[in-house]
């Protein structure tokens, strides 16, 4: 130990102070059940939500067309200047989607719209929910404040157009926008701000931003009552496959923001996902967020953004957000690290320091990050091994996750105590010396390939320097690491999940080696002792781990009705008790060549419902030397969506409507019938597989099977297939 004990405990007690604060402050604000006019409400906007949120509302169905009406009603009773754009959309993405979205446009007209050139704030939510949930949280939630701003901004307009735009089919692809953007260009839009949810609560992160992002970022950090984003969030999420509307926009070269809250997961896209479980308070941090940046970014010249650069940026305690050019975030490292060797060689030189020390500190930092990962991982490797009930779990995620949380954040804390242990060997000095090393490096290797990473590192490393000298402020690098860290390792705990929670733990323990030089290394008992306590959290957690009434297990079984007989399928792990029931204990494992049903499943037969299939008719076919088919694929009623695939040999080409088909499976949206033309080699045939999927199981097929135990739901859908029957037929033209 560096000090005297008792001043160490005390430095010790007020660094986690600050990251218990951290972590505190990042919550959303308390709802308002009612404010001044001109103000958020919660509670107003809640009444939106209890009409939209009934029951669910996918694209083409006749729920959808219920809140549409609700929302063109509402925005019209408020004074906007509202139309319903209905557009056919053909968008080659992840095969082929075809719909018909109706999105709804709600104008605000500005006071002096000439001050960003006509250009509009444009806020984008949309209305559609996917069909096995309501859509409060998603996006039902973000739907509703906009109506509420929509409402304030009536009390007192701002210079720029502002306009509502609420689109119908991001979840089949984000068809809606795709719509928006080939109807209007995006030369209009001076920036958009998007709204998005991942789960039923938590604060509003703002996560994602684009090129010349300096101005916006900025914006927000002024506008918002709890500006809480981070650039390094950002980094983390570019680099993923995720999409929603804010893509389409961006992708067609539109400035702007988009936001969600992420927490509660197990309630994302799922029959809960209704107005019971959503968090008040991340309604009211939408909408406080809306209100804040409609008044910021209203009045002013949206087109001064160019050229602006990027930001970097983070908040400390979710109340304030540090930003700065990312040209600036450069200078600074470079300075950082040079002004750190230069203090590193004239320790050296004057013997305070020497090298093998400060190297082989940093060694055990570096051993002591991996380590704290390796044995998160295998940690959680055995947990999943003991309850293999884990996997029915999106995100494998725990209903009582705190448990996991704590236990692997205490474990990470006996790898550093350990770590102290293994470094007393060297001087105070050279474990300061060595840990700052650690963070150097790790500064000089984000400013080059993530420059948004790099405030990771660059405070503490700037703010630590001065131990070197005096290994008294030793506290001050881990009290800049405590503000910043927390609450971002718990939102990587929350966004990748308890599976993935080593990478969080990595994270942590990367701040976490700049306590080295303050933990107790006299002897291995402490590093056994906090071991223990994370070893009896994580015990704890898997004991507890079950499912009941009120933390359902989400299983699936999907009804098939194929040209050679049904089919009882699941993408569960392994049957349970409901499953079970028509799957045997044992069922055959299968990888179907169908859309949708292509991952490994459990199958067994089950007897032919006689469900209405989807149709096929042709309407023309002329020979010559090109074979033109022209048909017509009718879903049946009951079907949410229709994948349509066509034989590939001998087609030369096919078209929808006037628009040519990449592709050769296609995924229907909605009941309507679609017109489809094909050419082909002459002579060739076309052979035409049509399989509706209908959302959640009819009374026919739960006829057999008989009502689920209380302590399961239908699976959320995603990657896993949900509840459904899935009707196939196939035609030869
Ligand atoms: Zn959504």
């Amino acid at each position: 130990m560096v000090e005297g004990a008792r001043r160490v405990l005390v430095l010790l007690i007020v660094i986690a102070g600050v990251g218990v604060t951290a972590v505190l402050g990042f919550r959303p604000p308390s709802p308002v059940a009612d404010a001044p006019p001109a103000e958020f409400a919660a509670g107003r906007a809640e009444r939106h939500l209890a009409a939209i949120a009934q029951r669910p509302h996918p694209i083409g169905s006749a729920d959808n067309g219920r809140v549409r009406d609700y929302i063109v009603d509402t925005a019209r009773g408020l004074g906007a200047d509202v139309t319903v754009e209905s557009d056919d959309v053909v968008r080659p993405w992840r095969g082929v989607r075809v719909a018909t979205t109706h999105n709804v446009v709600a104008r605000v007209p500005g006071a002096e719209p000439s001050v960003s050139g006509g250009k509009a704030l444009l806020l984008v939510a949309h209305y559609d929910s996917v069909p096995t949930g309501p859509g409060a949280a998603d996006d039902g939630a973000a739907v509703a404040a906009m109506l509420e701003t929509l409402r304030a901004l009536t009390t007192g307009g701002v210079r720029n157009d502002v306009v509502f735009l609420f689109t119908d089919g991001e979840e089949a692809g984000a068809l809606g926008a795709d719509a928006y953007v080939r109807r209007h260009g995006v030369d209009g839009v001076g920036a958009v701000l998007n709204w998005e949810a991942r789960g039923s609560g938590g604060p509003v992160w703002m996560f994602q931003t684009g090129a010349d992002n300096a101005p916006l970022v900025s914006a927000f950090g002024q506008a918002s009552s709890r500006p809480i984003a981070n650039s390094f969030a950002y980094e983390v999420y570019r680099r993923m496959p995720n999409y929603s509307d804010f893509t389409i926009f961006q992708d067609a070269g539109a400035r702007g923001l988009n936001s969600a809250f992420i927490e509660h997961v197990h309630d994302y896209h799922s029959p809960y996902d209704d107005l019971s479980r959503l968090d008040r308070g991340s309604l009211q941090h939408h909408g406080e967020t809306m209100v804040g940046l409609v008044r910021a970014l209203g009045d002013r010249d949206l087109r001064a953004g160019g050229g602006g650069g990027d930001a970097v940026y983070f908040d400390l305690f979710s109340r304030v957000l540090v930003h700065y050019p990312t040209w600036l975030a450069v200078a600074l490292a470079a300075v950082t690290v040079v002004a750190l060797a230069s203090a590193l060689v004239a320790g050296v030189r004057s013997g305070r320091l020497r090298w093998p020390g400060v190297l082989g500190v940093a060694g055990v930092a570096v051993g002591a990050v991996v380590v704290a990962g390796a044995v998160s991982f295998g940690a959680w490797a055995l947990v999943a091994a003991v309850r293999p009930g884990l996997g029915f779990l999106a995100l494998s995620e725990p209903h009582e996750r705190g448990w996991f949380v704590a236990g692997f954040c205490v474990l990470g804390s006996a790898v550093l105590v350990a770590a102290a242990r293994v470094a007393r060997r060297w001087s105070p000095a050279e474990v300061v010396a060595g840990v700052l090393v650690v963070t150097a490096v790790l500064l000089a290797a984000t400013t080059v390939a993530v420059p948004g990473a790099g405030f990771l590192f660059q405070w503490t490393l700037l703010l630590g320097l001065p131990a070197l000298w005096t290994t008294r402020l030793a506290f001050v690098a881990p009290l800049v690491a405590a503000a910043i860290f927390p609450p971002l390792v718990g939102t990587m705990m929350v966004a990748l999940g308890m599976p993935l929670s080593a990478v969080a733990v990595v994270f942590a323990a990367l701040a976490g080696v700049l306590l080295l030089p303050l933990l107790p290394s006299g002897s291995w008992w402490p590093a056994l002792g906090v071991t223990a306590v994370a070893v009896v959290l994580i015990a704890v957690g898997t004991a507890r781990f079950g499912f009941a009434p009120d933390e359902p297990r989400p299983d699936s079984l999907v009804y098939l009705q194929d040209t050679g007989g049904a089919s009882w399928l699941s993408a569960d792990p392994a049957p349970d008790e409901w499953t079970s029931r028509v799957l045997g204990e044992n069922p055959e494992r299968v990888t179907l060549p169908y859309p949708a049903l292509d991952k490994p499943m459990m199958r067994a037969a089950a007897p032919d419902l006689r469900l209405p299939a989807p149709g096929v008719t042709a309407v023309a076919a002329t020979d010559g030397p090109v074979r033109t088919v022209t048909f017509r694929v009718t879903p049946n009623t009951r079907a949410w969506r229709t994948h349509v695939t066509l034989s590939d040999p001998g087609r030369r080409s096919c078209r929808l409507g006037s628009t040519d088909l990449p592709g050769s499976v296609l995924d229907l949206y909605g009941p309507s019938s679609r017109e489809i033309t094909c050419e082909l080699d002459p002579g060739t045939p076309l052979e035409v597989a049509v399989a509706d999927q209908w959302a959640g199981l009819p009374t026919e097929a739960t006829a057999l099977i008989g009502p689920r135990p209380p302590d399961t739901m239908p699976v959320q859908s995603g990657s896993r297939a949900f509840d459904a029957a899935v009707v196939r037929a196939e035609f030869r033209l």
